[in-house]
Order: structure tokens, then sequence, then C-alpha cells
């Protein structure tokens, strides 16, 4: 199934389970940037809440909110026995402090996964996984390469291919890896997660296994105004997941399946 079929298919199995729900989940988000980016990812989420019969909030606060005012809303939220979960979306204003306000969501409603104790998996790792599962992808004593450190994409994603149940081999590499060593780890990789933000991060100079996937987790606004992966289209492989039209989809579809999760926990 390539992902717009897996993701309709989720859609609908979601959209079954919360029929059955006495009421349906909530979900809140909050939004304090005025980043066009962000703006177009809320919109994909608040659909995909309406779609499946989630009743999803967007909160709106000024990107000058100071801090003792986001925290006291998400004091608030965290409160609110009615929210089932909730997130932050990313990017915040300079004057807020990303790493505090993580640990601020109460892990019961983290359905972003974000906080250290979070009852979720991050949404993009999980729906990498999930969907590579349902392909029938055995991560087993594969080699994972993994290229990107963030604590969003890349360590989550190391972290769950490592744990049992996956049992991949895994490499993380980063802007300081050099690009012998970044040749040499591509042409021995099962899977290739790519999570830079640059366009071109993984090209047609590379040596790929021939049964090999790439996973491309980049979004980038390219110089012809469209949106581009980190690796360039059609490479030697066995599976390529588009851009636009792949994680970015898995992550989505992962936010509203924890949130059910969230519900059902209560
Ligand atoms: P980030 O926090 O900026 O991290 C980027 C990582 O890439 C860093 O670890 C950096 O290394 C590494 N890097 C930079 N240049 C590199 C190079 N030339 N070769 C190898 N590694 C390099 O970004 P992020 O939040 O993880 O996001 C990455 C991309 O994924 C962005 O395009 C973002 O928009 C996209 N994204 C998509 C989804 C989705 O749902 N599709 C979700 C989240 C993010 P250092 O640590 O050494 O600086």
């Amino acid at each position: 199934m390539d992902i717009k079929e897996y993701v309709a298919y989720r859609k609908e199995e979601l959209r079954k389970e919360i029929a059955m729900m006495d009421r349906p989940p909530k979900l809140v988000i909050i939004k304090a940037n005025d980043n066009p980016a962000s703006a177009s990812y809320v919109r994909g989420k608040l659909k995909d809440a309406d779609e499946v019969g989630i009743d999803a909030e967007l909160i709106e606060l000024d990107p000058s909110i100071s801090q003792k005012e986001l925290d006291k809303k998400i004091e608030e939220i965290n409160n609110d026995k009615d929210v089932d979960g909730f997130i932050v979306q990313l990017p915040l204003p300079n004057q807020i402090d990303e790493e505090k306000v993580k640990l601020e969501v109460i892990p019961e409603k983290d359905v972003d996964g974000f906080h250290p104790c979070t009852k979720f998996l991050p949404c993009t790792p999980k729906g990498i996984v999930d969907y590579l599962r349902h392909e029938g992808f055995d991560f087993k004593g594969k080699n994972a390469l993994i290229i990107g450190r963030s604590n969003i994409v890349g360590k989550p994603m190391a972290r769950i291919l490592l744990e049992k149940g996956c049992d991949a081999n895994v490499t993380v590499i980063h802007s300081r890896t050099s690009e012998e060593d970044k040749a040499f780890y591509i042409a021995h990789a099962d899977l290739i997660i790519a999570a830079v933000g640059k366009i071109g991060v993984l090209d047609g100079h590379y040596a790929y296994k021939k049964d090999a996937v790439i996973v491309d987790v980049g979004i980038n606004r390219g110089e012809d105004g469209k949106l581009h992966g980190d690796a360039m289209p059609s490479l030697p492989v066995k599976l390529q997941t588009p851009v636009p039209g792949g994680v970015g989809l898995l992550t989505r579809i992962s936010l509203m399946e924890n949130l059910v999760e969230a519900k059902k926990r209560k």
C-alpha cells in the first residue's frame, strides 16, 4: 500500500473505533506562532481530527505571549477533565523556553510524545515504524541509518528501532559526520531515515543497497516554491517515501492514534 492508501485505511479503523466510544476523544492544539508552515500542519491535524470524529479545539495565542501566561494556559488544560490530550505546536516564539514547555504537558495528555515520562511514542517515529511494519518490513538485525539527531525525530527514532521487538542495528549520523563515513554507512544500510531539513542530503551519487528503503522525513521549501524532501526523487532503492504525501501523513495519523489511546487509558 502506498502511504495515502495506508493512512485512509488507518483513518477508517479509527473512525469505527471512535464511533463506538461514549463520547468523542477531545484534542486541544495550542498555537503561539505566526509561522505559515506551522499553520498548514495545524490545518492538516484539524482536518484529520474532523474526518475520524475527534473533537479538536485550536487555541491560538498571541506570539508575544510571556512564558508565565503560556505556563498558566498549559496548567489550565492539564487540569481540564474534558481534554484527553493536547499539543503545543512548535516552533515557539523566542521568549518561550521550548524544553520547559515539553516538560509542562502532563505525560497522560502528552500525545506528541515529547515528555521524558510520556505514555506515548513520539508521532513521527511511531508513524514510520507502524507503516513499515504494515508493509512487512522486518527490522530484526537490519542496518538502520538515521541521518539527523534531533530530539523530536532522530534520537527517538534510534531508541525505538533499537528496542526489543524492532531489534535493528542502529547508526545515527549528523552534521559532523565526514562525507566518506556517510557514504560508507549509506552503502551498508537496509533502512535509511533522512531527517535533516536540507534538499539533496541523499542523491544519486551514493551507492545504495538495491533492496534498501528510504524514509524521507525532511520538508523543505525549494527555490521553485514547492515542497521537497531531503532525498532526491527516484533513487535506485526498493521503496522511497514521497514528499509531500509521505511521513507528514504518518505523523498526523499517529497523533490521532495517540489521542484515542489517551482517551481509552483515562
Ligand atoms: P533539526 O532539529 O534541525 O535537526 C536536523 C539534524 O540534521 C541535526 O541533528 C543536524 O546535525 C543534522 N544535519 C544537518 N546537516 C546535516 C548534513 N549535511 N548531514 C547530516 N546531518 C545533518 O531538524 P528536525 O526537527 O529533526 O527536522 C528535520 C526535518 O524533518 C525538517 O525538514 C523538518 O521540517 C522535518 N520534519 C518533518 C516531520 C514530518 O512529519 N514529516 C516531522 C518533524 C520534522 P547536528 O545535530 O550536528 O546539528
